[in-house]
């Protein structure tokens, strides 16, 4: 079938991807003010008259984590099949064409391997414009194949997530991504590689409750909205009004969801903290981690 045979598309770094386009002006959906593109990608994709964040496309994600050109694109080359014959307003197939041709994407995510501060780190990385960062089984395979590629390596594993949820055109192969990637996140711990989830807006359903959720340590990006289900469906289900801040990055932080607040221009920075602090604590030594482990036996005996 000539779509498997498709060679991996590259991302370059070189320019922002979508600078050709021939858009020069933004509209600010926030302050309604024009901005100059060139100025809002400067600037972190960020408006700069009110700091409103625009969205990222995968590759303009990538470009400001990594170190520069140093990204190399290790997805699996495979698209997503149409088990259900699955047509709502359209066929699933032309679906998957049209997001195709708008992102220039096989599916809604991109797995690489690079070097953030010099650190080497795999990471998987969503798009939310190709049909919502929904996770199908092919954003399952290639977050699996992310995490089996950072074990391989002991290596640090990164996932961005921007999405919203599972993907209903595949039905039941979407909610079976949930597991694979749950019990593909073992290999990480088994490995001894760290998982950092970065959740951005927006990381909901399925993703957020099963592997975003499963970092060692989880980042959201300021201005993320975090939650299972959107307002007015619980709303509804429990005939309770819910606080205006429900599922905002500061509403996740208070309960224990994330453990980070980070703004898009510190968040490069901040990863390499996290990978440098993590990085330090595994060459310390065996009997350091015994007596860790000793700890956390106690700890849990007590409990
Ligand atoms: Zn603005």
């Amino acid at each position: 079938m000539s779509l498997f045979n498709q060679k991996y598309f590259k991302v370059s770094l070189e320019q922002q991807p979508k600078e050709a386009d021939g858009v020069l002006w933004l509209k600010c959906k926030n302050c309604r003010e024009l901005v100059f593109k060139k100025r809002v990608i400067e600037n972190f994709n960020i408006c700069p008259n009110c700091d409103e964040y625009f969205f990222l496309t995968a590759k303009e994600r990538i470009a400001l984590l990594v170190d520069e050109g140093s990204f190399q694109d290790i997805s699996r080359p495979i698209v997503a099949g149409d088990p259900l014959e699955f047509v709502d307003s359209k066929p699933y197939p032309q679906r998957l064409e049209e997001a195709f041709q708008k992102t220039g994407l096989h599916d809604a995510a991109i797995v690489g391997e690079a070097t953030m501060g010099e650190m080497p780190v795999i990471l998987t990385v969503m798009d939310f414009q190709f049909i919502g960062g929904s996770m199908g089984s092919v954003m399952g395979e290639q977050i699996a194949h992310g995490i089996k590629t950072a074990a391989e390596k002991r290596c640090p594993f990164i996932l961005v997530s921007a999405t919203g949820g599972a993907r209903m055109q595949e039905g039941i192969i979407s909610l079976m991504q949930m597991a694979k990637t749950t019990s593909a996140r073992q290999l990480l711990a088994k490995a001894g590689s760290v998982f950092i989830s970065v959740m951005t807006y927006p990381t909901t359903a399925g993703v957020q409750a099963s592997i975003a959720s499963l970092g060692d340590i989880i980042v959201a990006e300021k201005g993320a909205l975090i939650g299972f289900t959107g307002r007015r469906v619980i709303e509804e289900t429990i005939k309770e009004k819910l606080p205006p801040e429900f599922q905002t990055d500061q509403f996740a932080l208070e309960r224990g969801l994330v453990d980070r607040v980070v703004k898009r221009s510190e968040m490069r920075k901040e990863l390499i903290h996290l990978l440098q602090f993590f990085g330090n604590k595994k060459s310390k030594s065996k009997k350091a981690d015994k007596e860790g482990i000793n700890l956390l036996k106690q700890g849990s005996a007590h409990g």
